[in-house]
């Protein structure tokens, strides 16, 4: 349909635009809704999906595009919007989708009225593609630069708005755990468009939130991997890492020198702690508490029915205490056996091993 635009008599060609728009517009209504995950590995977009954005393109009707990023892009949060609104924006002007864009982050509400799980803040990952190209685009234009700040100023606030100090933060964490919180190649991207901007003042207030939510944002599988991917492309792009960066990379290697300092301790003897609210009263819940104090009892048996056994074993597991747990069979009732282990020190020497990786990682990037 979109070839007969380029042929036939003007009348033809017109009658043939307007109904590849109608038609359009009714593939806009009718696209299926698809949410991101945060953890999710990112998903091939169906090559149908790519071709409609393609012919959408060809149509050059501001309005089925605005259509189409104000409805489809929302509803369909794995659709790769970046070669579509930059050539969008090329042909009809960089503020020309300013309000899609910006309810593209700000995220918006549902068809149902319900609000949009991009309410909860979470910097979608094909967002912060579009985001990067807009930012990286080469040469002047102030209405491009204008609501490039504008929109990273918009995503830099809802990301330290899902703080977990904020009580938003913490509905969102009781209720999705750690799935919305955007990884490391999306935070990547989003401080490569503000280096590519020169916005300092936003690369310091994103790194300062990284770090001040290690728990979200480990140093291990995040802020390493970011600094990995960030400075050298920076240094590359401009000969220089800016002065937050910089500063971000320094206290990470700081931070990772003061953890490899701290050489893990072997116990000293058998006694194994268990947390305070290992409170169980219970006879048997007793004699372990007592067995875990005792610094010269290595294991012990508890010769009881299934319901006893398994009430312990969960508790075992529940408060990660350092035991391991068999079933002797030989004799009825079975005897549940606790033997001591060493798995919190073996996990501190893995995590101490696995910091003095990173420091030399981080100290290789300086
Ligand atoms: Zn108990």
């Amino acid at each position: 349909m979109i070839s007969a635009l380029s042929k036939g008599a003007k009348g033809r060609r017109e009658e043939a635009r307007s109904d590849a728009i109608q038609l359009a517009r009714g593939i806009i209504a009718e696209w299926p809704s698809k949410h991101y995950w945060a953890g999710e590995r990112v998903q091939e977009t169906p090559g149908a999906h790519i071709k409609f954005t393609e012919q959408l393109l060809k149509l050059r009707d501001r309005d089925t595009i605005a259509a189409f990023l104000s409805q489809v892009a929302m509803r369909d949060q794995w659709l790769d919007l970046s070669s579509l609104i930059k050539q969008a924006c090329l042909e009809f002007g960089w503020d020309a989708f300013s309000a899609e864009l910006v309810q593209l982050i700000r995220g918006g509400v549902g068809e149902d009225g319900e609000e949009d799980n991009r309410l909860l803040h979470l910097l979608l990952p094909r967002d912060a593609a579009w985001l990067f190209v807009f930012a990286s685009e080469a040469g002047s234009d102030s209405a491009r630069e204008l609501l490039t700040r504008k929109l990273l100023a918009m995503t830099i606030q809802d990301l330290c708005q899902s703080s977990q100090q904020s009580e938003w933060g913490d509905v969102r964490r009781h209720r999705f755990g750690a799935t919305l919180i955007p990884d490391q190649a999306t935070l990547s991207l989003l401080l490569k468009s503000l280096v590519a901007v020169g916005d300092e003042d936003g690369q310091s207030q994103v790194t300062q939130f990284l770090q001040q939510n290690p728990e979200d944002f480990p140093v291990a599988d995040c802020q390493v991997p970011v600094l990995e991917s960030l400075i050298p492309w920076s240094k590359k792009r401009d000969g220089s890492v800016s002065p937050p960066l910089r500063s971000w990379l320094a206290s990470t290697h700081d931070y990772l020198k003061a953890e490899v300092a701290r050489k893990p301790v072997p116990p000293a003897d058998w006694v194994r702690s268990y947390p305070s609210r290992f409170t169980c009263d219970c006879q048997f819940c007793r004699e372990v508490r007592a067995f875990l104090d005792d610094p010269e009892a290595e294991a012990i048996s508890i010769k009881s029915n299934e319901n006893v056994r398994r009430h312990v074993s969960m508790n075992m597991y529940d408060y990660k205490v350092d035991i391991d747990g068999s079933l002797d069979r030989s004799s009825r009732p079975y005897t549940l056996l606790l033997t001591k282990t060493n798995a919190s020190y073996d996990r501190l020497v893995k995590t101490h091993e696995l910091n003095q990786d990173l420091m030399k990682r981080v100290a290789g990037l300086k």
